[in-house]
């Protein structure tokens, strides 16, 4: 009888291991599912007539349960810039807020309070402090600050060198690394000046993607100081060598699906755009190109093209922050 309630437990051990390794591997091709669907998705992409348009002025995208991209409306702002979210146990982390400050017609603040009731209702804890930083000190990707600041529970971080450093304290500008931790969540900081002088580009430990703002997306992708974008698109390149990265992620897309044609700034109606995503080995091919060139110039690649801003457009840049 003793044998047999043994047998019969370890029949029930085998069968409830079995069961748990299947669900591991449902869970795994679920991940693989939300990639493709990320891969693949159609953003909401602007009208011919913007007049008539009833898209909403953000869209939503939740990827995973705490992770979330948003696309400002082409109608409000032609740029139409993407915004990540991401939500740890102690923080949830706004990276850019978009080309538009009025809250009215550009409800930012309001949409990152939603996610944070959310999950507040879920997890009993209300207290999330909401943290701003930016992929760059370009005004399409820190327009809507004013809605956060002042706000409670809300920390902006200023788009001024100073700030910058102060809030991530590089040991070393651009090539030592830096981390904050939202709570179970790690988020890597990566400084890759270039496209403009303060642009860092950030990793997520949770959904390992690389966020790569201006400095690596589907698009025109104007350089503004040609030497320190090749040596960021080297330690980019290494990074991603010693780390999983699933997607990489910019902060535009202006490449059409063809690839090497692309939309004209100021476009405000791309019903045949890119893919938001890129992969690594697109990175690894811009930096092979890149680190042949002694001198800059015009790159085009099928997934992008990178050229060196001109004098006047450099001057302007640095006077008023305002470009791309
Ligand atoms: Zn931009
Ligand atoms: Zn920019």
């Amino acid at each position: 009888m003793r044998k047999i309630i043994l047998l019969l437990t370890l029949l029930i051990a085998f069968i409830v291991k079995v069961e748990a390794s299947s669900q591991q591997t449902v869970t795994k091709l679920s991940s693989s599912e939300l990639m493709t669907s990320l891969t693949q998705k159609k953003w909401l992409h602007g009208a011919e007539d913007c007049s008539t348009n009833q898209d909403p002025a953000i869209e939503v995208f939740q990827y995973d349960e705490s992770s979330y991209i948003f696309r400002q409306s082409k109608c409000l702002s032609y740029e139409a810039p993407f915004i990540y979210v991401f939500v740890g146990d102690k923080k949830i982390l706004v990276v850019d807020t978009g080309a538009t400050a009025d809250k009215n017609e550009f409800p930012l603040y309001e949409t990152v309070l939603s996610i944070q009731e959310n999950h507040a209702l879920t997890k009993q804890d209300n207290s999330r402090e909401i943290v701003v930083i930016h992929s760059h000190s370009h005004s399409d990707h820190y327009s809507g600050d004013s809605q956060f600041i002042g706000q409670e529970n809300a920390t902006v971080v200023g788009t001024a060198e100073g700030d910058i450093n102060y809030f991530f304290s590089f040991k070393s500008w651009p090539t030592k690394l830096s981390e904050i931790d939202l709570g179970g969540r790690i988020i890597t900081i990566i400084p890759t000046p270039g496209h403009q002088e303060q642009a860092i580009s950030i990793y997520d430990s949770q959904t390992q993607w690389l966020l790569t703002g201006d400095t690596f997306y589907p698009g025109y992708i104007y350089v503004k100081n040609w030497q320190a974008y090749q040596a960021s698109i080297s330690r980019l390149t290494d990074f991603a060598s010693k780390h999983t990265v699933s997607a990489i992620l910019g902060a535009h897309i202006e490449m059409k699906a063809n690839g090497k044609e692309y939309y004209e700034i100021g476009t405000i109606y791309q019903p045949d755009e890119a893919s938001l995503v890129l992969q690594p080995e697109d990175l690894v091919e811009l930096n092979a190109v890149l680190s042949q060139m002694d001198d800059a110039g015009i790159i085009t690649l099928n997934t992008l093209i990178v050229e060196p801003l001109g004098f006047l457009p450099k001057l302007i840049s640095s006077i008023v922050g305002l470009f791309l």
